[in-house]
């Protein structure tokens, strides 16, 4: 039986980029132990707190069909914390709740874009995007950032190509660079969008995760609440990547299209799961520091680690839980660089180009173990760039 084209080209074809994740998992499998620095996930787990919270809510009932778009008591605590991260007045009419930010971000380019409509995005990306779009039939424009600009997108680099584009997808702070779009680069963006008529699909999940400087969302610049629509998630911001709660922020005319697309798709997320998330929401920024903490401090290992070194350079790492390292100087692709390090001292990390084509040259390194091992881990990384370096 043919499949459709949309499900059997769904990924592009070719190389995913994940070969060394997939040979560290062998290695790993076969007995022999390796250091990953691969995929964004904690090294903790959900809190018991929010466990018990959810225990509790599922024995007293509700574990039946909850709410298509989402219970009132989320929608609600998910849109006060909105207005008062981003100063935009956000009712539960702007909230659909998703099973993750995943589906959100489906559930946006099902919104923006029709079959055969190009959706632009930015390069070096999250993994899934072009596959993304492609589930909505659309056709996935990516859009070059640049090493030398710490790939804080270029307005113009954009408008060259959106002409013809019905939306454009960005993520800040971002995966896999660990930038934080400044509010010129937003500015620009925004302008465009309006100039251009484009849907801007703002992908906030790590808006928990700052480092440096501070996350504006874009829907707050002017004239773009009515163009946005915002991507969360309780995975980043509370270690909660397994329970799959996110959300889409958008006009109410565009919330009130999605809630009948989730009918049709998702059939909304378990209410035990969204009586949870309201807990771990109303736990405030407090706990929400606590869980970004590691990754602010092995940030500081890594600039303390990379300093007085020139072969292995460091994009600022401004907010996320990964670093993008620039490693041309040793004259090998970041493909050819992860295996050689993966075969010689078993530490897996990935390579810049399995996020596209900028990033060439680069690797990403997800600062997600423990405080020495990650220490120890960029140190050998170091060396084996020096020593490859020297010739
Ligand atoms: N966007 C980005 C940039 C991500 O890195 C991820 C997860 N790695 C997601 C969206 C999706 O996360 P989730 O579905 O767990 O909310």
């Amino acid at each position: 039986m043919a499949l459709s084209q949309r499900i059997s080209t769904l990924t592009g074809g070719g190389s995913d980029g994940w070969d060394v994740f997939i040979k560290a998992r062998k290695m790993i499998a076969s007995g022999t132990p390796v250091t990953e620095l691969t995929i964004g996930e904690h090294d903790i787990r959900t809190a018991a707190p929010i466990l018990q919270d959810m225990h509790k809510s599922a024995l007293g009932g509700h574990t039946g069909y909850a709410m298509v778009p989402g219970t009132d008591a989320l929608r609600d605590t998910v849109a006060a914390r909105t207005s008062q991260r981003t100063g935009v007045p956000t009712t539960r009419d702007n909230v659909l709740i998703t099973p993750g930010g995943q589906s959100a971000l489906f559930a946006a380019h099902a919104a923006a874009c029709d079959p055969g409509d190009t959706a632009l995005y930015l390069d070096p990306y999250y993994a899934t995007y072009p596959g993304t779009i492609r589930g909505v039939s659309a056709v996935p424009k990516a859009i070059q950032t640049r090493a030398e600009d710490a790939f804080q997108p270029r307005a113009s680099d954009i408008a060259a190509h959106a002409q013809d584009a019905k939306s454009l997808l960005i993520n800040s702070p971002n995966n896999p660079t660990g930038t934080v779009y400044s509010q010129e680069t937003l500015q620009g963006i925004a302008d465009l969008c309006q100039a251009h008529d484009l849907w801007l699909i703002s992908d906030e999940v790590y808006d928990t995760q700052i480092w440096e400087g501070s996350h504006l969302s874009p829907r707050a610049l002017p004239g773009m609440s009515e163009r946005t629509l915002v991507i969360g998630s309780m995975s980043k911001s509370h270690a909660m990547t397994g329970s799959r709660c996110g959300w889409v922020i958008g006009p109410p005319e565009v919330i009130n299209h999605l809630i009948t697309f989730a009918t049709h798709t998702t059939y909304g997320v378990p209410g035990f799961i969204q009586d949870a998330s309201v807990f771990a929401l109303n736990q405030g920024s407090a706990f929400e520091e606590e869980v970004g903490a590691p990754f602010r401090r092995r940030r500081d290992i890594a600039r303390r680690v990379l300093a007085g070194q020139n072969i292995v350079g460091l994009i600022p790492a401004q907010g996320a839980m990964y670093l993008m390292l620039d490693i041309r100087a040793t004259g090998m692709s970041g493909e050819d660089f992860a295996n050689a390090l993966l075969d010689a001292h078993h530490v897996a990390v990935m390579p810049g180009e399995s996020f596209g084509t900028a990033a060439a040259g680069h690797l990403r390194v997800a600062m997600t173990v423990a405080d020495e091992v990650f220490e120890n881990a960029l140190l050998t990384l170091v060396h084996f760039a020096e020593s490859i370096a020297a010739g």
